[in-house]
């Protein structure tokens, strides 16, 4: 059979009759075969009509791997060349393309494997003769495998984050919308991870940005240790990332994530011969119980992150519904904390400090109070962090100096004035300047007053801060290191910065009184630390006779706490203050008591097809106390249901008094806010199963029904519930 090119003989034969240009003779086509192949890449292929090659240009053959090139000529096609899918979904099959025994063009193949692998385009025409016999193909091949790969560098690049190599936002978006699409239909669960650097931004304009970089460029690569897949994880932005965690709904097993990843980028890290501790904060929801698509699912997240960030920094958060509420309550706060102020709505109360051996008082520590029209008291915990987001604090901060420092004028003896300074006010280059003010219209002395800093101050390492030391320490005031124990709690601090107290926090103390508890060797190397340069320790939170002792034991030089003290208005502070040398007896309970949360909630209990509202008392990981139960016998099983789909199997095992002692069978899991929650919820697909909405809240059932025996029947919930948990339980 002659060669013709992209037509059959009929064709041919027809373009010849109609004198639409010349004919070539077989010797001529193998010329031009000849001159055209290699130019630009082409080849020439063909094929029998069983499919095999029967003719391959040098060019094409030599490019085939090592094993194939000697064999090829004889092969199938189709074994030579194989399909893939090019990304533009189109996924021709080279093998159909063959079946039809028709024209094809430009179909996406490639040959060998891995760095070996080349892409060709192949098109081919059908040879059929005169009898209409089909006898094969030929046709071009032309290798794009260079293209093919600037394509793929290009998609990376477009698809990844430049300074990571994480991937960007933009792709996150999408893979997680993928596997959110194809996971809604086989109800599987998703989890998202939301991580937010703490502190990034001081080394970033402190150290400069090349710093900065390489710090980012590290934090990736440690995420990509602990996650194992680079592919999960994503750099939104700045300082925040995102890890896509497939197929898991424990909350257990997410808190244990979140709190490795806290961990581990708040190791410190040595970048361009400088040292950074930065800290990290992480919010986390999962599909499909808190949220189903992307925008929710993410919008949860960052509700819990944010949560995260100002519960305190390095810490974790799930979404809660509650969060909702929060934010909402958050904007309103923020709202009014403008006019706060000027409407003379914010106080400032004082708790004494208490010299450990002693029991004298020697100061207070001003903490602040907003007395807001509507809600009451507002702890400085929920609106201080509002306004330090903004200058507001600067303003508040400088309020609540002069306050203290006029107050503290009035104190008998030298009782000294501790006032909280945030960051953001020491950074200021005017703060000194109002300090030294705020002395002198009250006529404070220096060494009464106080300022507790804490260690973020820190990281805006460098000569500004340094400054600032010696500015402050130039006035004569004394300078406390506030909540010890809560971030990094690097001594090198401690040698370098002027302090005159070391403030241990709260949750450094907890726990000192039980046997083998290991912050006690640290407190003790603290306070031997501080006494050998001459400074002092104040032991904050204390509430128990026992904590109290072991403080004392330890040296530590201060106590503040409500052993001796709530932190009390100005008035009634300047009334017991009385007469210098004053004196408060220690007085609470003996000791601290397991960590139990007491509280007072309403708890729904599933038993059988009944749903019976109950009073959550008190609960621990492995029990609660109820009330409102009635003739429950010991050892009876049931379903507690805690709302938002939070679901625990537990049996009765004592009663005391109305109270039903009881333990669950799995326990519960932090969290990250110093609370519990089960490890796992009841899907809204079961409720959507069950013919119910899927954020069905039967606690929200409780008030207008007013059940007979204390129960109320709804088959389909607790049906769909209790049997969910048993299940899972068995
Ligand atoms: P802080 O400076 O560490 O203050 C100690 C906190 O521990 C106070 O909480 C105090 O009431 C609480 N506390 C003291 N003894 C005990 C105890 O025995 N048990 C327990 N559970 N808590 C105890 P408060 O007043 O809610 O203040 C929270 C934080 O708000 C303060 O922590 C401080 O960081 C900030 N803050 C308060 N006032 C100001 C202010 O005027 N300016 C600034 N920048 N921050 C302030
Ligand atoms: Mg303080
Ligand atoms: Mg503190």
């Amino acid at each position: 059979m002659a060669w013709n090119f992209g037509r059959t003989d009929r064709k041919a034969a027809r373009v010849r009759e109609a004198g639409d240009g010349p004919a070539i003779d077989g010797d001529q086509a193998r010329e031009f075969c000849r001159a055209v192949e290699g130019v630009g890449g082409l080849g020439l292929w063909a094929s029998d009509a069983e499919g095999r090659i029967r003719y391959l240009s040098e060019g094409a053959l030599a490019r085939l791997p090592d094993g194939v090139t000697g064999s090829a000529v004889g092969s199938l096609v189709a074994d030579v060349f194989q399909t893939f899918d090019d990304g533009a979904g189109s996924g021709r099959s080279l093998r159909f393309a063959l079946s039809r025994r028709s024209r094809f063009e430009k179909v996406p193949v490639c040959t060998g494997d891995g760095q070996h692998r080349r892409w060709w385009l192949l098109s081919g025409e059908a040879q059929v003769d005169e009898g209409g016999r089909f006898g094969g193909f030929c046709g071009l091949c032309s290798e794009i495998t260079d293209e093919r790969r600037i394509a793929e560098e290009n998609s990376r690049e477009a698809m990844h984050d430049p300074l990571t190599g994480l991937l960007n936002r933009r792709e996150m978006a999408r893979m997680l919308d993928r596997t959110l699409r194809a996971y809604r239909a086989q109800e599987r669960p998703c989890a998202t991870l939301l991580i937010d650097l703490d502190r990034f931004k001081q080394v970033n304009d402190t150290l400069g940005h090349s710093t900065g970089d390489a710090l980012l460029q590290q934090v990736s690569e440690r995420l990509i240790t602990i996650v194992g897949e680079a592919e999960r994880i994503c750099r939104l932005g700045g300082d925040e990332f995102q890890i896509l965690v497939p197929d898991v709904e424990d909350r257990g097993d997410l808190g244990n994530l979140a709190e490795r990843i806290i961990a581990m980028l708040s190791q410190p890290y040595s970048v361009e011969g400088n040292r950074c501790i930065i800290g990290a904060s992480v919010g986390i929801a999962i599909a499909p119980f808190d949220g189903q698509d992307v925008d929710k699912l993410v919008r949860n997240a960052d509700l819990a992150l944010y949560a995260a960030k100002h519960g305190g920094r390095g810490g974790f958060r799930f979404f809660s519904r509650e969060l909702l509420t929060a934010a909402e309550d958050r904007r309103m706060l923020e709202e009014n904390l403008h006019d706060a102020l000027a409407h003379g709505e914010l106080e400032l109360h004082y708790q004494p400090i208490v010299a450990a051996g002693t029991d004298v008082v020697s100061g207070a520590e001003a903490l602040m109070r907003w007395n807001h029209p509507k809600k009451g008291v507002i702890s400085p915990a929920q609106f201080i962090p509002i306004a330090e987001e903004s200058t507001m604090i600067c303003q508040i901060g400088e309020w609540a100096l002069r306050t203290a420092c006029r107050d503290a004028v009035q104190w008998p003896g030298a009782l000294r004035v501790a006032v909280n300074v945030s960051p953001r006010q020491f950074t200021d280059p005017g703060f000194p300047a109002i300090v030294a003010n705020a002395l002198a219209t009250s006529g404070l002395p220096p060494e009464r007053l106080e300022l507790e800093i804490t260690e973020g101050v820190f990281l805006a390492e460098g000569a500004d801060t340094d400054a600032r030391f010696r500015a402050l320490k130039a006035l004569g005031v004394r300078l406390a290191l506030d909540d010890f124990g809560t971030g990094y709690s690097s001594l090198g601090y401690l040698r370098t910065a002027p302090f005159d107290k070391i403030k241990i926090d709260q949750s450094f103390v907890r726990g000192t009184a039980e046997a083998g508890a290991r912050n006690k060797a640290l407190i003790a190397a603290i306070v031997a630390m501080a006494k050998a340069i001459g400074m002092e320790t104040t032991a904050e939170g204390i509430e128990t006779l026992d904590q109290l002792a072991m403080l004392r034991e330890l040296g530590v030089s201060h106590i503040q706490g409500y052993i001796y003290s709530q932190a009390i208005p100005a008035e009634a502070f300047l009334a017991a203050a009385g007469q210098p040398g004053w004196g408060i007896p220690p007085s609470g309970p003996a000791f601290q008591r397991e960590d139990r949360i007491s509280m007072f909630r309403w708890i729904g209990a599933i038993h059988e097809d009944h749903y019976y509202p109950a009073v959550l008392r008190n609960l621990s990981a492995t029990g609660a106390l109820i009330d409102g139960l009635e003739d429950v016998p010991l050892g009876t099983r049931f379903v507690l249901y805690f709302g938002e789909g939070q679901l625990e199997v537990a049996t009765v095992r004592r009663m005391i008094g109305e109270q039903l002692g009881v333990a669950f069978e799995k326990t519960l899991v932090s969290d990250g806010n110093g609370g519990l929650c089960t490890r796992t919820r009841i899907s809204p697909y079961d409720l959507i199963n069950a013919g119910l909405p899927p954020d069905f809240e039967v606690s929200t059932i409780r008030t207008p029904i007013a059940p007979r025996d204390g129960r109320i029947s709804i088959p389909a919930f607790t049906s769909t519930v209790g049997r969910k948990a048993i299940q899972g339980t068995a």
